[in-house]
């Protein structure tokens, strides 16, 4: 039996490069040899945008297209919709009683994420809601209904795996080895900074440059990102380590292409506004074969809708199974 993996993603936005980098090619890579559960995650998504459901559903098809665009086989990877597997949502009631408040209070990428989210969760999260704070709890019930083994994810989940192996080493623990104790994978790209310079590129943090970016937003958004603040005129030397025009050619551009930029930026024989126009011209061209495959999709929504039917048949299947050690190891078989 090949292993498990079991990943998902927050329908609240378009994939960004954070995505593609930090997650979305190691899946690409891992859909030959793994059985792959990809997980839309629209009731996670609820969490914080409990109060704006048009923005979930309208991503949720979004996303599953982003992630076709990129690569992702349908014949190998079941696509499904978290909300229709109920069997998350019991698992996740049952994992509530083997975690403490403090525990999920002191989780650090949850601690980051109320920082973040001042608008909705106040200055100190004293608004914070039981749904948000209790939302690393129903992502260990999202990986273990499917027996996830390895889960593909950008650093920022890594506190989210380890909670979740907590919760299955308590629940072996009282109930008998019933469940895996999944192992995060991170890419080569462990984390993808944001245009601004913030340590992470995130869909909600207004810092991204999406796939479905087109020419004219990469040209305005490439335009405006941040280079080194101590250059003032074009042939001063800079530093390319702290230029996120720079950042970014690692990631898009050819090595020699690089390697040219990196010696000529620390000279002081290279302009920001020709680095930037380079970085326009490499961004387009990367994401011209990402364009045209979206487009497709974008042109043939039955299928789209096909292929999250189909994908969410199989997850059922599959959680349908688990769930039922699950209800027998708890002695609620009735
Ligand atoms: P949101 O702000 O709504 O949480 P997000 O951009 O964090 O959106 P998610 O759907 O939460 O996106 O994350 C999907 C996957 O992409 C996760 O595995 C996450 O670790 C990874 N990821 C997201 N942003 C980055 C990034 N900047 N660098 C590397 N990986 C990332
Ligand atoms: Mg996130």
């Amino acid at each position: 039996m090949p292993k498990t993996i079991l990943t998902g993603l927050r329908p609240t936005g378009n994939l960004h490069l954070g995505h593609l980098f930090g997650a979305g090619k190691n899946y690409v890579k891992l859909q030959d040899e793994y059985d792959f559960y990809l997980e839309i995650a629209d009731v996670q998504a609820l969490t914080d945008n409990f109060n704006n459901p048009e923005k979930v559903r309208k991503n949720v098809t979004e996303i599953t297209i982003d992630l076709l665009s990129i690569g992702l086989d349908p014949k190998k990877v079941n696509f499904f919709i978290q909300s229709k597997i109920p069997e998350i949502a019991e698992l996740t009631v049952f994992y509530s009683n083997l975690v403490t408040v403090a525990r999920l209070e002191r989780n650090p990428t949850v601690k980051t994420e109320i920082a973040q989210k001042k608008e909705l969760f106040g200055n100190d999260g004293e608004s914070i809601t039981y749904g948000f704070l209790g939302y690393p709890v129903s992502q260990a019930a999202d990986i273990t209904a499917f027996d996830g083994e390895l889960v593909p994810v950008g650093e920022d989940q890594l506190p989210l795996i380890e909670q979740c192996r907590e919760i299955v080493r308590k629940f072996n623990s009282i109930y008998g080895e019933t469940l895996k104790e999944p192992n995060a994978k991170l890419s080569e790209t462990k984390r993808v900074k944001g245009l601004d310079g913030n340590e992470k590129m995130g869909k909600s943090l207004g810092n991204a440059i999406f796939l479905s970016d087109d020419e004219e937003t990469i040209h305005k958004k490439i335009m405006q990102a941040i280079t080194d603040p101590n250059k003032i005129k074009k042939d001063d030397p800079a530093n390319p380590d702290i230029c996120m025009v720079y950042y970014y050619h690692k990631l898009v551009n050819t090595e020699e292409n690089q390697n040219t930029i990196c010696q000529e930026c620390k000279k002081g024989n290279r302009g920001c506004v020709q680095c930037k126009k380079e970085l326009i011209t490499a961004m387009n061209n990367f994401l011209t074969p990402i364009r045209e495959k979206r487009k497709y999709y974008e042109e043939h929504p039955e299928e789209v809708k096909k292929i999250l039917d189909e994908g969410t048949k199989k997850a059922k299947q599959k959680a349908e199974e688990q769930m039922n050690k699950v209800r027998k190891a708890m002695q609620i078989d009735y």
